[in-house]
């Protein structure tokens, strides 16, 4: 039995479908990359924003099309918007055989075999088993901050932090197979907790497994970063000087409507306290644009944020209202053209200061992790998460930490050559 799956959304989801793979394959299912190749189909959706659900609709549309051609394959959805909209799926979807919700991701491989049973196996395709440089383990699922504009604590439920010897395991697991760098996950990791074993417990632990080189974790909550976790960063070699630190906003008044929790002055001051105790550290971020009642002066509030913040990275959004949500109820008063108008201003402006940034870079020798190899290029990252591309390279330093001195930069990117 032959399978594909199509990951759309955040890095939950593509460590969940990581996750659904290595249990098809204790089934012996055998993972391919083209559709044509395979008996069933596995979409895994995102709800996050309309434009995730969109995209997912129409790769639907496409599967059916193919479904004509070849009805025996057989059509899986999974994930959030599987869970939001599951009827919706099934009866506009005919070609849809199974919709499974977020909320029933422990069943997911059993029920997707059991869908399957009745197939013949085809053993003539290679398994995807190599090792995995980086991996990803999901430590919490759900969410209980229900910040105004979200849709995720409706459609993964609250907070579940999950064993914390389970994940070390896993971690472990990951490490003897070849894995250097575990990213932990969660939509709000600080907020891990397990008995007796809170995030920097969990962290510290982690760190301890000898052969892992690299330890990163996202998502944090501003509200949630705790002075020890600061203490923590500086202080362990293997946790990466890399911070994605969602401030959505620099306008307390929109913070306050997002129910974000704290004020712009608190970002501020972890900002500060991050910079201070980890010089290099890399600061990411994402932002909403238009949110309702996002006036011109709120608007310049967070504009202002981001240059005096100088974030290393920033993914910025337009604000659409989700299904279930507080601020679904809110006036939706800013125009879309203004929302595009925002959205370009801040893009400029942060792609301004990546480049600034990063052509800082040039001539200094930084240690990277390579963890892909294709055109005679090796891709790395730095601990602070930069891309480093390493052109005419040698597959063998794939999967190793290496010293490259950068000679040439790009808005986002470095490029450099080994230092041997
Ligand atoms: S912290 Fe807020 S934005 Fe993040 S998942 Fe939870 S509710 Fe959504």
């Amino acid at each position: 039995m032959k399978y594909l799956i199509e990951t759309i959304g955040c890095q939950m989801n593509v460590c969940e479908s990581d996750t659904l793979s290595e249990a098809l394959s204790d089934y012996e299912m055998l993972k391919v990359s083209n559709v044509s190749d395979a008996d069933i189909i596995i979409l895994n959706t995102c709800s996050v924003r309309s434009q995730a659900e969109q995209k997912a609709f129409s790769y639907i549309g496409r599967i059916e099309d193919l479904k004509k051609q070849n009805p025996n394959v057989k059509v899986v959805v999974i994930g959030c918007m599987a869970e939001r909209l599951g009827t919706k799926i099934r009866k506009r979807f005919k070609s849809v055989d199974l919709v499974l919700g977020i909320k029933d991701i422990d069943k997911f491989a059993l029920k997707i075999v059991n869908l399957c049973k009745f197939n013949t196996v085809n053993s003539d395709v290679l398994v995807n088993n190599t090792s995995q440089i980086i991996s990803y383990v999901t430590i919490i699922r759900g969410c209980n901050n229900f910040c105004s504009y979200c849709v995720v604590p409706f459609v993964r439920g609250r907070e579940v932090s999950l064993d914390n010897q389970t994940i070390l395991n896993q971690c472990q697991k990951f490490v003897q197979n070849g894995t250097k760098e575990i990213m932990l996950l969660g939509q709000n990791v600080n907020s891990y907790k397990y008995g007796q074993t809170n995030f920097v417990s969990l962290v510290r632990d982690i760190c301890k497994i000898d052969g892992l080189k690299r330890l990163r974790f996202m998502t944090n909550h501003p509200k949630d970063l705790s002075d020890e976790l600061i203490e923590l960063i500086a202080n362990e070699k293997k946790i990466c000087h890399h911070i994605h630190l969602p401030m959505q906003s620099g306008s307390n008044k929109i913070l306050k409507a997002m129910n974000r929790k704290y004020t712009y002055e608190y970002y501020l001051e972890l900002v500060y306290k991050l910079r201070t105790k980890v010089p290099e550290i890399s600061i990411t971020t994402d932002i909403i644009v238009g949110f309702p009642e996002e006036t011109d002066k709120d608007f310049n509030d967070t504009f202002e944020a981001i240059k005096n913040i100088r974030f290393d990275g920033l993914y910025v959004f337009k604000y659409s209202p989700r299904p279930n949500t507080k601020a679904s109820n809110m006036l939706d008063d800013v125009p879309l053209e203004e929302k595009k108008n925002r959205l370009s201003i801040i893009l400029n402006e942060a792609n301004k200061i990546s480049s600034e940034i990063v052509s800082s870079m040039v001539g200094k020798t930084l240690e990277v992790l390579t963890d892909n190899f294709y055109d005679n290029t090796l891709e790395a990252k730095t601990k602070s998460g930069r891309k480093v591309f390493i052109k005419n390279a040698n597959k063998d330093y794939l999967g190793k930490i290496l010293n490259v001195c950068i000679e040439e930069s790009k808005v986002h990117s470095l490029f450099g050559n080994i230092v041997v």
